[in-house]
């Protein structure tokens, strides 16, 4: 791809401050769009509206501005733009692609939902959640990291929500539009979103939307082997450590080997060294 077309971008969800987990995630992209010549744009995921917490969208972008991480253009907030997911979720309706649903989420917590409402009629009183209609047939996309990829969506999710039943537009739905709203030609994130790549490409395909690439980087995890989470309270990244040692560190995570010398180097000398000396096929 010629690289004046390179569009990646971040998109955390304004949970809590940034983790090193997401550091990785911001480093990467960031790191893969510069060397490409690209543009990198910042979004902040915030329709899901239980997990935001006040001001973290604020610590985001300082830390992001700390580390020398800049962006390209205006910060794209997804809470505004509810009209363009109220559009796509009326063309998939038109398509007859959509149901109505009325199942509490608990019955299908961690399982594919089973289809149950699919084939109800009745219009119940109660508030629903719409699903899209899965196809039987497997989903396939290659991932720069992770290689060639197959899912079935039967297995991981049945049909899915898009629409929650309390009016939240589901990340899957949201990501997608605005991935392409944005022009995003690539997206580098952590593994723990591997598994919604096969529903947002199924997603794209029905909207005719085009498909990214994905480059899924692993995961950083805790010292207990978990997946370091906003949520969980995961410190500040930088929270008693500078700029330089937090850029070194995800650098080496990444599989990047930085030169000795930049131990002693300024961060724009770091990022400088990355951008040139990026290479994602170390990543592993
Ligand atoms: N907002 C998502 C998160 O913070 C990431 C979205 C994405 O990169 O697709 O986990």
């Amino acid at each position: 791809m010629g690289s004046q077309n390179y569009i990646g971008r971040f998109a955390p969800t304004p949970s809590g401050p940034l983790h090193f987990g997401s550091i990785v995630a911001a480093l990467a992209s960031y790191l893969d769009a510069r060397h490409n010549g690209g543009k990198w744009l910042l979004r902040i995921d915030d329709i899901d509206t239980p997990r935001v917490r006040a001001g973290s969208d604020r610590k985001i972008i300082d830390t992001l501005e700390i580390l020398g991480l800049e962006w390209d253009g205006d910060i794209v907030y997804q809470s505004r733009r509810m009209e363009l997911y109220e559009q796509a979720l009326a063309q998939l309706s038109d398509g007859d692609m959509l149901y109505r649903c009325w199942c509490p989420r608990r019955i299908t917590k961690g399982r594919p939902y089973p289809g149950t409402c699919r084939a109800r009629t009745e219009t119940a009183g109660k508030p629903y959640a719409l699903r899209v209609k899965i196809p039987d047939s497997p989903i396939l996309f290659t991932d720069v990291i992770q290689g060639r990829l197959t899912g079935r969506l039967n297995e991981l999710t049945g049909d899915f929500i898009l629409r929650r039943s309390d009016g939240l537009i589901a990340y899957n739905l949201a990501v997608v539009i605005d991935d392409a709203a944005q022009h995003i030609t690539h997206v580098v994130r952590g593994a723990d979103l591997l598994d919604t790549t096969f529903n947002q490409v199924y997603l794209q395909s029905t909207l005719n939307l085009p498909t990214p690439v994905y480059a899924h980087h692993p995961l950083a995890v805790d010292g207990r082997g978990r997946k370091i989470s906003k949520q969980d309270g995961a410190t500040d990244v930088l929270a008693g450590v500078s700029p330089e040692t937090v850029l070194l560190r995800a650098l080496r995570f990444l599989g990047q080997t930085p030169d000795a010398k930049l131990a002693q180097a300024g961060k724009r000398d770091i990022l400088d060294w990355a951008v040139a000396d990026w290479k994602i096929e170390l990543v592993t």
